[in-house]
This record gives C-alpha cells, structure tokens and sequence, in this order.
C-alpha cells in the first residue's frame, strides 16, 4: 500500500505551497491533478472543441499525450512534445479546467491515469476530490480552505510580484465564479472528505498550516 497524502481545497488557498513542503519534507512525488484538467481544456480549446462536448472532451482525455517534467527546479506540464506550461496557468484556463472538469465521463476517463501517480515512497496529491474520489483510502487527508476574499488578494500580490498588474474586483469574481461551479456540480463536487483534517488558512501563514498539517499526518 503506498502511502498517499490527499491536500484538497479551492484554488488559491495555499494547496501548491503546502504540497511542495510536504513533498520535500517526505520525499514523495506531487500528483497536481489541477494540471491534467488544465492541460485537457487547453487541448480542447486548441482543437476548437465545446467546453462541454461530453463524448468528444472524454475521448481527448483518454487519449491525452500528458506528462510532467522538472525544469529549472520547476514542474513543466508538457503535451504532446511542447511545454505548455504558461499557457495553462492563466485564470482564462483555470475557468476552462473547471467547466470541462463538470463532465462525469471526463472525470473517469482521467480517474486511473491519476491513480497511476501512487508509486512508492509515496504520494501528495493535490486536487479536489483527491480524498474523497481518487484516492479514498489515503493515509492522510487534508481540506485547506481560505476565504475568497484572502484567495483573491494573495492572487493579486502573486502577480504584482512578478509585474504583472493585476485587478483585484476581476479577479475575486473569477474565484468565485470557479468556487460555484466546482462546489455544485453534480459529480465529484469539493467538499472534505469525512475523514479529512479542514484547516482555514485565511489568518494563518504558511508556516503554521505546514506544522498543523504535519503534526495531523504524524499522529
Ligand atoms: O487546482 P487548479 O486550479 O489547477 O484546478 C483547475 C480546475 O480543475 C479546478 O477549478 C477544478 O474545476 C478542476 N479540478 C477538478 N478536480 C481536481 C483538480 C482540479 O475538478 N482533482
């Protein structure tokens, strides 16, 4: 049984940094399964396909040429032969990622490939529905929630950092419109696992959620 550490949340609210820490303090690869619906609204985008073409988006997804790569200390998403990681980390994509993601067939036509990230010494994987779907029976399952408000402010900090201006009333309702649509839908929607530790991480810092989370996953 390989040992799997589930961080689910809404995005923004700290999962990729906390992931990252656990990741190093462990030595256990990253499954970030936002990426995969990332890269399969991209490719659809490209191919001129509906956001929400059931049979088509499901067939795409199975047959996605996807893999993950590390660049420069950074994870390159690359399909078929490109990196395409730039492209996919635009809120534009995001919104895609979360329509596409509505799609039940499209859910299970990426649930094994998914699961085939679960190889020894271990797992940290990032998502959703990682604890309540993909991987149930985790050793550890964590819900890191924020406000959308905190959420939207530490976006806009994100991209002033890297010079990018940012508009913060956009960007707010771009997270909530994405939060809808991902705590409604029909299949999978985001919600913690029964048995999953939900830490708020609107007033904490980075440090304090990765020793809560540790000192949950060590005891
Ligand atoms: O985490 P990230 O922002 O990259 O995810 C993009 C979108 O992909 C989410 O808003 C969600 O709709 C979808 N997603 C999902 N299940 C996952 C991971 C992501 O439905 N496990």
């Amino acid at each position: 049984n390989v040992p799997v550490i589930a961080v689910d949340g809404p995005g923004g609210a700290g999962k990729g940094e906390l992931c990252l820490r656990l990741s190093k303090k462990y030595g256990f690869a990253i499954l970030d399964s936002g990426a995969i619906y990332r890269v399969l609204a991209y490719a659809a985008l490209k191919k001129g396909l509906a956001l929400d073409a059931e049979e088509e988006l499901s067939a795409l997804a199975s047959g996605l040429n996807l893999s993950f790569k590390e660049v420069n200390n950074a994870v390159a998403v690359i399909l078929d032969g490109e990196d395409v990681s730039s492209f996919i980390r635009t809120e534009e994509t995001g919104g895609a990622a979360s329509k596409v993601a509505v799609l039940p067939k499209v859910r299970a036509a990426l649930l094994q490939r998914q699961r085939d990230f679960a190889v020894n010494p271990g797992l940290i994987a990032d998502g959703r529905d990682m604890g309540t779907v993909v991987f149930p029976d985790a050793s550890a399952k964590i819900f890191l929630d924020a406000s959308a408000e905190e959420r939207a402010r530490r976006r806009v900090a994100q991209l002033e950092s890297r010079g990018v201006a940012a508009d913060y009333d956009k960007i707010l309702k771009e997270i909530a419109d994405r939060d809808y649509r991902d705590r409604n839908r029909a299949t999978a929607p985001l919600k913690p696992a029964d048995d999953a530790l939900v830490l708020d991480s609107t007033t904490l810092s980075i440090q304090e959620v990765v020793d809560t989370a540790v000192k949950f996953i060590e005891t």
